[in-house]
This record gives structure tokens, C-alpha cells and sequence, in this order.
């Protein structure tokens, strides 16, 4: 590109909110086919709620209190979620050891000797723990994320929380389209909940319950379908996608690993910025070689 041309396109980037840190990159946006949106933050605003607080034995209170004491010392959205829900129910929360975090499964810490496991709906099928399905599926259909909490490998309960989605994700996935390109959701997720936020946005190819390591594999996949890839998330377990994608697009509220992976950060977190970035890289590099 021209100096003018480039002076120009930062001009106008800045002024719509995108931070372009890789312009060799950004000169793919203008051929993108697909863009691959994470779920959680990227989305939906990666702020959960409790919704539900299904003891098995013990009460809702005592439930949430072991809860919220082993989520304090984790980063996940999900953790805050619980701990605010503690908080405003004024619980106190109980001294955890040996805390650890398993990414894209859950964590552990051990409280008065038990060891207490907050974790996946994929967690409990691999392990064959008996759950009440009927009501995991309700509130799984509703696009709520269910957690499990046990206590020495065995079901305390469950806690569901609701995200809400972003209001200009769906225009989004509609002005791509309007382009002639095609949305994917890829997420950690269980399947039923990643359904039900797709149905509302309007995506339809969806993969879900995809571990970390997994999701840049997802991207390569996509790639061999003679498709130029954009990915777009806001996670630590977004970033190798990010770097393996023909452009990868951060979140400008997501972590910093991801923004310092991708080629283009959303300043606004917006993603129907998506749209103006390939919209401004077509009008940046048209009939130029
Ligand atoms: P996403 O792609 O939606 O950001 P993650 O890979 O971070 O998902 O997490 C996948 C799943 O692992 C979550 O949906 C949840 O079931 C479980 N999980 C992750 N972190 C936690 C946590 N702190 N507490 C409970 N469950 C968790
Ligand atoms: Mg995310």
C-alpha cells in the first residue's frame, strides 16, 4: 500500500475503534470467508449470573459458600458469577487449600479435608457421576451454563448461571452474511447452551465443548476448506486460534495474552466492528496489488 493509503486507513481505523497491529495481516480481512467467533466475552458480555442453586444433600447456602470459596481464587467469568452471588447473599467463605485450575474443566481445593471439585457437564460424563439429567438438560436448553460441585468425587449439587449476549452480535453475524461471509461459533461450552445462544444470533455452524488446546486444530480444519479465516476472541484459550487464523481479532476487554496474539484488536469490544474491519481493508486495498 501507498504511504497516503496507509495514513488514511489508520486515520479511519482509529477512528472506528480498531487497533491494527499487524497490517500484513489486516490486508487478509478484505478476502476472509468465514469468521470464527468465540463464545463467552466475545459474544455474549462474559458477565454470568446465578440463576439456579440445585443442592443434592445439602442446603442452597452451605452449597454456594463451598462454592464461591474454591471459585475466589479463580479468574473464570463463571468464578465471579459465584462469588457475587455469595457476596450478596452475605455468605461467608471457608479457607481453601491446594487450589487448582484445569482449564477448560473446572477447578479444585480442598476445605475442612474435603476435596471440592467444581467442574464441566464433560467432566461428569467422563467420570460417570449420576446427575439429575432432566433438569441439567432444562436448564441447558434454556442457554444456561451448568457447573457441578462434588465433594470427594461425589455430587454436592449444581449451580446454573446465565450470560447475556452482546445486542450487536446478531446484527453482526447478519451485515457478514449480507458480505458473503460465513459465522462459526467455537467455544468450551456445553453444546446445548453454545445451540442456544447460535439459534439467537443467528450462526449455524457451531462447535462446542471444544478443550483450549483444541481450538486453534478447529481453526486448521476450517482453513482446509479452501477458507480464509478470521478468529475472534477475548480468552487466554483463544490465543493459539488467534495466531493460527488468517486474522486473528481480540476483544479489547479480553485478556491481554489475546490481544497481544491478534492482528487487530476491537478497542469497543464490539463485535459488529468485525464488519468495519473488513469493510475498511476491501476499501484500503481495492485494485491495488
Ligand atoms: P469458554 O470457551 O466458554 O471461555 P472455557 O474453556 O474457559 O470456556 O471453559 C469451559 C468449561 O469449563 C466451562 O463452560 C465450565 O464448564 C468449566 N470451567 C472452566 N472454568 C471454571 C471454573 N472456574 N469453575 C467452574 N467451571 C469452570
Ligand atoms: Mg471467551
Amino acid at each position: 500500500a501507498s504511504p497516503l493509503v496507509v495514513a488514511v486507513s489508520t486515520a479511519l481505523s482509529a477512528k472506528q475503534g480498531l487497533l491494527i497491529r499487524n497490517r500484513v495481516n489486516f490486508e487478509n480481512a478484505r478476502q476472509i470467508d468465514t469468521v470464527v467467533f468465540d463464545k463467552t466475552g466475545t459474544l455474549t458480555k462474559g458477565e454470568f449470573g446465578v440463576t439456579d442453586v440445585i443442592p443434592n444433600d445439602t442446603n442452597e447456602d452451605d452449597l454456594l459458600k463451598l462454592a464461591a470459596s474454591v471459585e475466589y481464587k479463580s479468574e473464570h467469568p463463571i468464578a465471579k458469577g459465584i462469588v457475587n452471588s455469595a457476596e450478596e447473599k452475605n455468605l461467608t467463605l471457608k479457607d481453601v487449600q491446594d487450589f487448582n485450575s484445569n482449564t477448560g474443566e473446572g477447578i479444585e481445593g480442598k476445605i475442612d479435608g474435603q476435596h471440592i471439585k467444581i467442574v464441566s457437564p464433560k467432566y461428569i460424563e467422563k467420570n460417570n457421576i449420576d446427575i439429575d439429567r432432566d433438569t441439567f438438560n432444562h436448564l441447558s436448553e434454556q442457554g444456561k451454563t451448568v457447573v457441578f460441585v462434588l465433594s470427594n468425587e461425589k455430587l454436592l449439587g449444581m449451580v446454573a448461571l446465565a450470560d447475556m449476549i452482546k445486542d450487536e452480535a446478531k446484527e453482526a453475524v447478519q451485515l457478514l452474511k449480507d458480505n458473503g461471509i460465513k459465522s462459526v461459533m467455537l467455544t468450551g461450552d456445553h453444546q446445548k447452551v453454545a445451540d442456544w445462544v447460535a439459534k439467537e444470533i443467528g450462526i449455524e455452524e457451531v462447535h462446542a465443548e471444544v478443550l483450549p488446546d483444541h481450538k486453534a486444530e478447529h481453526i486448521k480444519e476450517i482453513q482446509k476448506k479452501q477458507a480464509k479465516v478470521a478468529m475472534t476472541g477475548d480468552g487466554i484459550n483463544d490465543a493459539p486460534a488467534l495466531a493460527t487464523a488468517d486474522l486473528g481479532i481480540a476483544i479489547g476487554a479480553g485478556t491481554d495474552v489475546a490481544m497481544e496474539t491478534a492482528d487487530v484488536v476491537l478497542v469497543q469490544s464490539n463485535p459488529k466492528d468485525v464488519v468495519s474491519l473488513v469493510e475498511l481493508s476491501r476499501k484500503t486495498y481495492r485494485k491495488m496489488v
